[in-house]
């Protein structure tokens, strides 16, 4: 795509470089009125400890409600977002509406902790921790308040780079999350250096993970992994009961999936809060030994 990203983190147009792409101009366009029109809406996905139920924390998830083409969904603009560098402002966006959530649920008394994804292009960004510890201070939010999703690829891309930002972020005291574990290239020797608190389990491996014995074997070992490196592990993509006991079982920590709640507007995450009840006694009866 014909667009640069200044060092102040905006997106300016470079003509030079493509002259036929007036789609991509036009997205970016679209991308960047976005904000100021208020188009964009914070989703959130509630975080469950498999072993009681309860709700520990939230995944920030955005939505682009256009005003032609209706909900877009981030696969269909976050890549173009990342080529662009227009993913720092959205990042940014992101940050402040789940700062301002989380305050709002701790007044309500829901202690929850959010979890926010970030981008090869934010781990690049060296004004993101102070950014990020501004943040902090206007909504008067601990660093432990918030933990930060990011992909194998993402950190793989610059390994270097984003140890630094990785290591800055994480001398804050927020939480470090791997997003999507299982899928990147990342070895792990190199990730045995990262000062990350959780492993993601991606959701391709839990799907249908009751089913087939090979994600199940996947999955466990994951799990022990994870906690060998003393990490807190969590499962994506939990759509079953089935599902939920026999990663509980597995002595997975925590999971998001359809089976509890879809990603809904943050808005409306009280109401969903007041009306959980988990299923009764995960804990207490151990599923059928698969895989
Ligand atoms: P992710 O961070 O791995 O998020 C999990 C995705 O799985 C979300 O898709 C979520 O809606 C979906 N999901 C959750 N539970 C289930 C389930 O039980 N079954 C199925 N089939 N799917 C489930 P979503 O919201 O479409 O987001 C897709 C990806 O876009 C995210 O993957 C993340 O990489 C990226 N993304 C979303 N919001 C942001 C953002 O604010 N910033 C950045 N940088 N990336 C974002
Ligand atoms: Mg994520
Ligand atoms: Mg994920
Ligand atoms: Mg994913």
């Amino acid at each position: 795509y014909a667009a640069k990203t200044r060092n102040d983190g905006a997106v300016v147009y470079d003509a030079a470089m493509d002259k036929s792409s007036d789609k991509s101009l036009s997205l970016l366009t679209e991308l960047r009125n976005a904000i100021e029109r208020n188009e964009f809406r914070l989703f959130v996905q509630p975080k469950i400890m498999l072993d009681t139920g309860q709700v520990v924390g939230m995944e920030s998830l955005v939505r682009w409600v256009h005003p032609e083409r209706g909900n877009v969904f981030p696969d269909e603009f976050i890549p173009f977002a990342e080529q662009t560098g227009f993913i720092r402002l959205l990042t940014r966006w992101v940050m402040e509406k789940s700062a301002e959530l989380c305050q709002q649920l701790a007044a309500q008394g829901h202690h929850l902790k959010v979890s926010v994804n970030l981008s090869t292009r934010d781990l690049l960004d060296q004004d993101l921790p102070v950014k990020f510890a501004d943040l902090l201070a206007r909504y008067r939010l601990s660093p432990g308040s918030f933990c930060l999703e990011i992909t194998e690829s993402a950190i793989m891309d610059d390994p270097v780079r984003a140890q630094t930002t990785l290591e800055r972020l994480s001398n804050m005291g927020v939480d470090l999350s791997i997003d999507d574990f299982g899928t990147g290239y990342s070895s792990l020797a190199y990730l045995k250096r990262l000062p990350v608190n959780e492993l993601k389990i991606d959701k391709s491996f839990v799907l249908n993970m009751e089913n087939d014995e090979g994600d199940t074997k996947i999955v466990r070992s994951t799990i022990d992994l994870g906690h060998n490196m003393g990490l807190r592990v969590v499962a994506e993509g939990i759509e079953s009961e089935a599902v939920w006991r026999l990663l509980a079982e597995l002595g997975c920590d925590q999971g998001q999936g359809y089976f509890m709640s879809r990603p809904i507007p943050g808005d409306q995450l009280v109401a969903w809060l007041e009306k959980w009840r988990a299923p009764i006694a995960v804990a207490a009866q151990p599923a059928v030994t698969a895989g």
